[in-house]
Order: structure tokens, then sequence, then C-alpha cells
């Protein structure tokens, strides 16, 4: 008789390039690199590079070709749309516009706004989430206060939407998981508060599609915008998802072949030009159609493992990292939410006594681990969370904050569906030693950021 399965099987790793990768010590020896900084680019998964590998001999011109390998790149270019449609659960007038990022995404939609658009966004948003809506003079955005939990973010959003004049169009911009602190955002009860007040809702999805299942009918957003390479495909290519309407009433975001139907010499000199309607209007010049491939391609690997197990995976991850940074009294986690705030695999610390970029530097000469330093793009963020002003790091070696006193940057760990439980635990074993016993090689500053002195 077999065992009763469990609900939910705990996979295995998913493999990832560069999981065999050793690099030097500067106490002497080699170790195996522990990728620690998923949040800012993640592994490409085996899988996106075997499929990659295996199209790369066909690659042709994409809707710009007769022959053979131009009209199978075509197919796959398209059926890549299908496949992140589906990773995406799109509704059927939903479009998906290839892009080069989330970055690239957000400041698509931007200039897609009707004009008179009040954009609506929380200062604790990553600056890809933060800076484009203020670039057009016939928009305008609203930044909301750094929430202290989810129910006061709805009731921070509703206040604000319920105090703007008219009936014009309105959007909110909300990021699914923070790229500083990992917690997850009240993506649907904002998306209930942003329609229920007649405004339209994007969700950063940097940071959440690479950790959780996104479906767009569910949480009821509008628009939904990702990044290949922190999805395991990093490619070059993005994603902006969601309703049509807008997108295919703006101007295309990039004028040039691809986006135009049919071009003709008016008399007086000039040209007319009638554009797409389709997800092709702001697809304009050669498409990246190795970046989209690799997307679906991840996509289809991240789906076919299944959510539920990597979610519990990751959790036990979470887990090992904040028990292990909980017996270092010197360590403090960032959190806006509450220490215990469901999160995906990103968290941000900062040490007593120490500096951020200094900490940084040792984990990886010193243990070969790569993690980030600094303020995450997202420096409103880090000053409400340090309670100071965010600042370049001091000089390498000195603290830039004495102990108890407060940080100017932060480190931050992050990992996802290729970390080994070696490589946080390496992690949680490499603070412990440095808080006790400090670095063991010397530093000096160079360019802003601390190095080994050689
Ligand atoms: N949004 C969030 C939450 C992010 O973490 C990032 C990158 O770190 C971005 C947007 C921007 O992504 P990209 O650099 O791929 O454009």
């Amino acid at each position: 008789m077999s065992a009763c399965p469990s609900a939910v099987e705990t996979p295995a790793l998913l493999p990832v390039l560069g999981s065999d990768v050793t690099v030097p010590l500067v106490t002497g020896g080699e170790v195996t690199y522990a990728a620690l900084d998923y949040a800012a680019s993640a592994p490409a998964l085996r899988r996106v590079w075997d499929d990659v590998a295996a199209y790369a001999p066909y690659y042709g011109s994409v809707h710009r070709g007769a022959g053979y390998l131009s009209q199978l790149s075509t197919d796959l270019f398209e059926s890549s749309r299908k496949e992140v449609a589906a990773f995406l659960g799109c509704r059927e007038d939903d479009q998906v516009v290839f892009t080069r990022s989330t970055t690239d995404s957000l400041n698509l939609l931007a200039a897609a706004l009707p004009t008179g658009t009040e954009v609506f966004v929380f200062e604790t948003e990553h600056h890809a989430s933060l800076l484009p809506w203020e670039r057009r003079e016939d928009t305008r955005a609203t930044y909301l206060s750094a929430p202290r939990s989810p129910r006061e973010a709805v009731e921070t959003l509703e206040k604000a939407l319920a105090g703007r004049d008219g009936g014009g169009p309105a959007l909110v911009c909300v990021t699914g998981a923070s790229n500083v602190t990992g917690e997850l955002w009240p993506v649907r009860e904002l998306a209930g508060a942003a329609h229920a007040h007649g405004a339209r809702i994007v969700l950063d999805a940097a940071q959440l599609a690479p950790h959780h299942p996104v479906d767009i009918a569910e949480a009821d957003v509008d628009w939904v915008a990702f990044s290949g390479h922190k999805l395991y495909a990093p490619f070059g290519a993005g994603v902006l998802a969601g309703r049509a309407d807008w997108l295919r009433e703006a101007s295309p975001y990039l004028a040039g072949g691809g986006a135009s139907r049919k071009v003709a010499r008016r008399d007086d000199g000039g040209v007319d030009v009638e554009w797409h309607t389709t997800a092709a209007r702001h697809e304009a010049g050669s498409p990246n159609v190795i970046g989209v491939y690799a997307i679906a391609s991840a996509c289809k690997a991240l789906s076919e493992a299944g959510f539920d197990g990597l979610v519990a995976r990751e959790r036990q991850l979470i887990a090992k990292v904040r028990e292990g940074l909980a017996e270092v009294p010197e360590v403090r986690l960032l959190s806006l939410f509450g220490d215990d705030a469901p999160r995906v695999g990103v968290l941000s610390f900062v040490v007593d006594g120490w500096n951020s970029s200094h900490f940084a530097a040792a984990l990886s000469a010193e243990y070969g681990i790569g993690v980030r330093d600094g303020l995450f793009c997202a420096h409103p963020l880090l000053r409400t969370l340090l309670d100071s002003e965010p600042d370049e790091p001091g000089e390498c070696g000195a603290p830039e904050a004495a102990p108890g006193e407060r940080a100017l940057n932060a480190i931050r760990v992050s990992f996802g569906a290729g970390t080994p439980d070696e490589h946080v635990e390496r992690f949680v074993r490499a603070v412990k030693e440095l808080v006790r016993d400090g670095a063991r090689w010397d530093y000096r500053t160079e360019d802003g950021r601390c190095v080994p002195v050689s």
C-alpha cells in the first residue's frame, strides 16, 4: 500500500545556470558561488537556457520575412504571447505587450495615459513605479505616505481617491511584493478600492511574479508589469499585460516599423501613418524574440513545477534566514508591515556598528556570497525604514553609524526557486561570524564601494 501523499509535495530545486560556478576567496581557496541577489536579477533556469539554445539555430526575423525561419520565429513570438497571457490569467480582450523590462512597461503605460489622468502611488515604491508619472504636463501624480499595515494602505488609498476632484481618468500603481522588505501588498483590496472610485490599477509584479502566481483577473487589476531577468529569463525582455483600450488609443510608444500598418506621403510633403491597434502598436522595431521566448519558457517551467510547492519551499528558506538572524541582536530586519507579515524571499537588514557596503563586501570576499547593499532604488522607503537620510555609504571600514545610531544604507538578501539550503545556511553562518569576530581582511573604498585590499 502506498503512503498517503502530502497535500503539497516539496519540489526539488529548479535547476539554474551557475549553480556550480566557483569564486575565489580573499582568504584563500575557492567556494561555489551563493547567488543571493535574486531580487536584482535571478539566474537563468536551465530549462530556459535549453529552450533558447534549441531555438537559436532557427532564429529569424519576426513579422518581416517570407522565409521558413522567419515564419517559424514569428509563430514562436506569437505563441509566446499566448503562453504569457495564460500564465497571467489574462482576460479575453487583454493585450500582452512585450517591452524591455518592468521600467519600460511602466513608462509605456505612463506615456499611454489619457490626458488629465491622476496617478496615485505610494512613496514606498521602487523608483520604476514611482517616477514615470510626473513626466507629462497633462497628467498628475499624487504620492501617498508609507502605510504601516496592509489595512492602512487600503485606507490611505481610499481616502486619497475619495478626495479627488471630478470623474476624470485615474490610475493606481502598486507593487505586489516589495523589493526591499519582500512584504506582500494587499493587491486585491487595493484593486477593489481603486475600482470602487472609478480608478484603474497597474500591478508592479517585478518581485511578485517570480515567487507567486499572478492572476490578472483574480487580482482584479487592469495591468501587470514584470521583467524577464527577475523571472529566470535574463534575455532583455519584459511584459506589460492588461486592458487594451488606453493602449490602443495612445500614440505608439516608439514610432517605426512594426507599429505602423500603412504609411503614405501627403500632398503637403509630410507623411500619414495608420498605426496598428494591436500590441504591435507599442512594439516598433525588430522584436527581441529570444527574450520573449525565454519569458514564455520560464512561465511554462514555473507553472509546471507548481507554485504551491515553490512557495512552500521558499517559506522554509525564509524561516531559516529569519530564525538565524533573530539570534544576532546586532541585526535589525527592515519591515513596513511588521516582522511576521507574509513575504517573498527578499529580506533587508542593517547590522549595528557596520557599514552595509563593508558587510556585503566581506560576505562576498570571505564567503563567496553575493548580496546587494545600498538603497535598492527605493530611496523614500529606505528613508522611512531607516529613519535617516539615506546617503552614499560612508568610508569603508568605519561604521556608517555608531552602535545604536541609525544606518544610512542596508543589506538585502534574496533567493528563489534555484536556491539550495546550503546557500542560506552559509549566509546565516557568515552573518554570525562577521558580527562575532569581525572581518578577517582589510577593505578600502574605491569608487564609493568597499573592496578588499589586494
Ligand atoms: N519594480 C520592482 C518592485 C523592482 O524590484 C524592480 C527592480 O528591481 C523594478 C520594478 C524595475 O525592474 P527592471 O530593472 O527590470 O526594469
